[in-house]
């Protein structure tokens, strides 16, 4: 257990610890048994996700699988289930990967070096930082969101922090201002001072520690900063969504490859804006449809483009049926989807109605 009162001579640090002791969060589930496989999964599920969204789901992570043992010895499926609402789920693939790493070939215990932390899959230097800072008190300095904004704001570090200068500078600052005793319990406060004070919109100046030192509030700036991503102007690409009905009222749906753009998701079959259709209907599905209407174009958008989808209704021709060998699948529009669904295709599967 750390000492109280011992956070050195940084003015920052020593009102940052002082403050947690009165306010700072103390009753997480992470919090209570912190070990290193314990917050580790607590600080992989709270990249990009609140707190409270977090709790449950780290309860029932945690009840099958106390140990990081139980994890590496899981089948993928299972965690992906457990993951299921939380999102991004390529935080769950690197977690899974990352214990069958550690089992074999650190016995079953997180290393304790840092260097090689951060060689795990989806284990960057903050998360490393945290994981040893919180659940050994080694002195690393993280730099998850919330610091990035606490220590932006501070020390009126103007710029996105995504950009390797800035992102340097807030690295030194945070270096800095961690303390060499009760290293846990600052990295905590920096952190709860980031969720709960200072927060993304409308942050609690007056109820915060080290409000009389900050840069931001002197010079009006709390909510400029930190600085947004520049904006970039993404392409566009442009695509038709074959919306073909049967006389069933069925909607045909196919199965994406693996790889690439909604990789193992369903999706309406999908062409380019210039393709000759009638060739494309019969060679690709072996069928004829006339053209019913186009819908709406709708945007959806990508972090690299947006892609422009325009529908396009059609009405199956004659007895041609689309042979569907696992790929392909007629669907009844309203249907309770029991089946991974491209974004834009569960919302036009929704705007056809039961
Ligand atoms: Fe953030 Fe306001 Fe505190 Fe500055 S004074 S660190 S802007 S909450």
């Amino acid at each position: 257990m750390e000492s109280r009162g011992a956070a050195g001579s940084d003015p920052f640090a020593r009102k940052l610890l002082r403050w947690f002791d009165h306010h700072g969060r103390r009753d997480l589930p992470w919090q209570r048994d912190p070990t290193p496989y314990r917050v580790w999964v607590s600080e992989i599920m709270l990249q990009q996700t609140q707190v409270a969204t977090v709790v449950p789901y780290f309860g029932r992570f945690m009840e099958r699988f106390p140990t990081l043992q139980a994890l590496a010895a899981a089948p993928l499926d299972e965690v992906l289930h457990l993951w299921t609402g939380l999102g991004y789920y390529a935080r769950a693939r690197n977690l899974h990967r990352a214990a069958g790493r550690v089992q074999a070939e650190y016995g079953g215990d997180l290393p304790e070096d840092i260097a090689t932390l951060q060689a795990l899959p989806g284990i960057g230097p903050s998360t490393a930082g945290a994981i040893l800072a919180l659940s050994k008190g080694r002195r690393h300095p993280i730099l998850d969101g919330n610091v990035r904004r606490v220590l932006a704001r501070y020390h009126g570090i103007a710029g996105w922090p995504g950009s390797p200068s800035v992102a340097r500078s807030l690295w030194s600052l945070a270096e800095g201002h961690t303390p060499k005793r009760r290293v846990a319990a600052y990295t905590q406060a920096i952190m709860d001072l980031g969720a709960t004070v200072c927060t993304p919109k409308r942050p609690r100046c007056t109820d915060c520690p080290v409000s009389r030192e900050c840069t931001a509030l002197d010079q009006g700036l709390a909510e400029q900063l930190p600085s947004p991503r520049p904006r970039r102007s993404l392409p566009v690409r442009r695509s038709l969504f074959l919306i073909i009905f049967d006389d069933a009222g069925m909607v045909l749906l196919e199965r994406r490859p693996p790889a690439g753009l909604w990789g193992g998701l369903w999706c309406f079959p999908e062409c380019a804006p210039e393709t000759e259709l009638d060739d494309w209907l019969l060679s690709r599905l072996g069928i004829t449809a006339e053209v019913l209407r186009v819908a709406e174009r709708m945007r959806h958008s990508f972090s690299h483009f947006h892609l422009d989808i325009t529908p396009l209704h059609l009405r199956l021709k004659g007895s041609g049926r689309v042979a569907e060998q696992g790929v392909r699948r007629w669907y009844r529009p309203g249907a309770l989807p029991d089946i991974g669904l491209a974004a834009p295709t569960l919302s036009l599967l929704r705007s056809l109605g039961p």
